[in-house]
């Protein structure tokens, strides 16, 4: 049995390429079941609702040696705490290649296209695979996630095609009207508590010195109603310095982006990380906010310029 899961904190693309490759890999025979590694955001709860799917389980505790397929990651930090002791079998996914390491030969697709979805598309047409609507539905909404309609500087040609080919069999006529309200599912936080709005969106990065890098923990927040988020900024700095605490990081970050402005405003706890920001990137954080303008890529625009800069001299 191969168990099938997208990374940690999951978002829409995480969750939707991991039922559609668990499916894919089912109608080629192999026996496969998708699950997840946390809560589903709003924007995903939303799109499966809409579908009237199930969210996949989360994944139980796996033995020593069960056979996974990762989509949507691959670096250890992102992932199951006992990855090292799993068979890794495939790998899907769309982000830089990490720390993976496997006992024997994997599958793997990696492809600097917008979304996994996107992948997952490519492989139903060379498998002669039928696409049907439920994850036509799937890989299109976790490529509009992924790409925010395409507003996202990782967006590809690929992706605007993939879109254009699943629309018609996913049933929606009006992509825009779809992932807007997508995106107003997704900004629609309710009270939620300060801790889980900063992890929604979160990933742990290990920067500098290979054997002892420095860890920093990125949040970020796509919304189209950046005001309620900056309403609650004092609570957010707050859950900010306990998460850099409990999880020993070197430093953290939360950006705030603008979806339908394409902005991003990041949150700024300390001087350590002010002094990064400015370094790094060049711009001054005031009153803990530091106006990182378009920059809304935390993969193609905020990692590389961090590993750049953490990069050991050479
Ligand atoms: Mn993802
Ligand atoms: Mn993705």
């Amino acid at each position: 049995m191969m168990y099938v899961f997208g990374h940690l904190n999951p978002d829409t693309d995480a969750i939707a390429s991991a039922l559609v490759y668990a499916k894919l890999l089912r109608q080629q025979g192999t026996e496969a079941q998708a699950f997840r590694l946390g809560d589903l955001n709003f924007e995903t709860a939303y799109v499966l609702r809409e579908l009237g799917t199930e969210a996949p389980a989360m994944l139980p505790e796996l033995a020593p040696g069960a056979e996974v397929a990762l989509v949507d990651h691959n670096e250890s930090n992102q992932t199951v705490g006992n990855i090292h002791e799993l068979s890794v079998r495939r790998v899907v996914d769309h982000h830089k290649l990490g720390d993976l390491t496997t006992s024997s030969p994997p599958y793997l697709r990696f492809e600097p296209v917008g979304c996994t979805g996107t992948i997952l598309l490519k492989l139903y047409r060379e498998g002669n695979v039928q696409v049907d609507a439920q994850e036509a539905k799937l890989m299109l909404s976790a490529i509009l996630s992924d790409t925010l309609h395409f507003r996202s500087p990782t967006t590809t040609q690929d992706d605007r095609d993939a879109v254009e080919f699943l629309a018609p069999i996913a049933g929606i006529q009006k992509v825009e009207e779809y992932a807007l309200a997508m995106f107003a599912a997704k900004s629609d936080l309710g009270d939620t508590p300060a801790d889980k709005l900063l992890k929604m969106d979160y990933k742990v990065f290990p920067f500098g010195d290979p054997v002892k890098p420095e860890e920093w923990g990125l949040g970020v927040i796509e919304t189209t109603n950046p005001g309620y988020v900056f309403g609650r900024q004092a609570e957010l700095l707050e859950a900010m310095d306990r998460a850099k605490a409990d999880d020993k990081l070197a430093g953290i970050l939360l950006s705030v982006v603008d979806i339908l402005n394409e902005t991003n405003r990041t949150l700024v706890i300390s001087a350590t990380e002010e002094k990064v920001i400015k370094e790094a990137f060049g711009v001054d954080t005031n009153d803990k906010i530091a106006d990182l303008g378009h920059r809304i890529s935390r993969k193609k625009q905020i990692v590389p310029t961090l590993e750049k800069y953490f990069a050991p001299e050479s």
